[in-house]
């Protein structure tokens, strides 16, 4: 981190901002220079607050050097984290493909599904049991009940699953849940991020609505920090300006995600657009762009789904995207060693 200093400051006070840096046991490098005078901070400085020092009267600006993110940062761990997820792995070079619909809604519904995507070739089964809906009197999830459904498809399938966690309470019920989902909409709950770093199951972290990827980085790093080092980053589109789409696909967080950190990258194109023909093309452009997975809302009839009926794909679409995205795959990367 560098920090420069107002150009009138006096001896005094520099020495004394050079003390009270001293908390952070960083090591201070001063350079006097004709019209400025600069200090270098070398050392871990993802304690360090840049807001503060830059409010203060001496300070004319502050620039980091290093991103504030130390155990999700590709800098400080160059080897990809491949994730275990039940019996299959993510980020291993692979091409992870999770699917399922948005709701769990019958036994008979989830089983239906899983059945379906397993044969298309799905190597994780989603399915969301407690849903959070816009609108309080939408349909909420099945809750409990749901995640029995979704352990039962699972028994049947022998997929793993994947399913939202929206509230602490309900991680006792999460035993035999694979990877545990953190919506976009708790991305930042920070309470949350730090009890998933205290367990061990991995966690699929949802990019927020309105998150910067550094923002998404530094969630991850709250499960990280508390010791859970097993975090797979999720883009789902964002919120722009666009009207035409739920939200817009930020294909470019894929490369830059996997550039600044070591997690793998999946990408889901369903919620991004909410328009099931989207989802084909944007599910072969993030393949090609180097995600580590995608996950695709499939339901068995999409028509008479209770949530994203309108975004999700009827199994022989799945089937066919599937073995699309996977001849991209191994078209592109197929003979890379990951
Ligand atoms: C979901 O995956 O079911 C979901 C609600 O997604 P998001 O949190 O990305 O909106
Ligand atoms: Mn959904």
């Amino acid at each position: 981190m560098v920090v420069i200093i107002q150009k009138n400051a006096k001896q005094e006070q520099i020495d004394r901002f050079i003390d009270w840096l001293g908390q952070y046991g960083l090591q201070v490098h001063l350079s006097v220079g004709a019209v400025h005078t600069i200090l270098g901070l070398v050392g871990d400085t993802s304690r360090v607050d840049a807001d503060l020092i830059r409010a203060m009267d001496i300070v004319e600006d502050v620039r980091r050097i290093q991103e504030p993110y130390k155990n999700a940062n590709r800098k400080f761990h160059p080897e990809n984290t491949v994730v275990k997820v039940g019996n299959t792995y993510i980020g291993d070079g692979s091409l992870t493909m999770i699917a399922g619909p948005c709701s769990i809604e019958t036994e008979e519904q989830i089983i239906t599904v899983a059945r379906a995507v397993k044969a298309a070739g799905a190597t994780l089964l989603r399915g969301g049991a407690f849903k959070p809906r816009s609108s309080p009197y939408a349909f909420q999830g099945l809750g409990a009940e749901g995640l029995k459904m979704l352990l039962a498809a699972k028994k049947e399938t022998g997929l793993p699953v994947v399913t939202e966690l929206m509230n602490l309470t309900q991680l006792p019920l999460f035993e035999e849940v694979d990877l545990i989902q953190v919506g976009a909409r708790n991305m930042q709950n920070f309470d949350l991020l730090k009890e998933l770093g205290r367990q061990p199951k991995p966690v699929l972290l949802k990019r927020g609505l309105s998150s910067t990827m550094e923002e998404l980085l530094m969630s991850a790093e709250y499960i990280m920090a508390g010791g859970n080092e097993q975090v797979v980053l999720c883009e789902r589109g964002i919120r722009t300006f666009e009207g035409y789409t739920r939200n817009t696909l930020d294909i470019s967080a894929v490369p830059m995600l996997k550039q600044l950190s070591h997690l793998p990258v999946v990408v889901d194109p369903s919620h991004a657009t909410g328009i099931a023909r989207l989802v084909p093309p944007l599910a072969r452009a993030a393949v090609a762009a180097g995600a580590d997975g995608l996950m695709i809302e499939v339901h068995n009839d999409p028509a008479r789904a209770l949530c994203d009926g309108p975004q999700s794909l009827t199994p022989e679409v799945y089937e066919q995207v599937a073995g699309e995205c996977r001849l991209v795959h191994k078209t592109l990367f197929g003979k890379a060693v990951r």
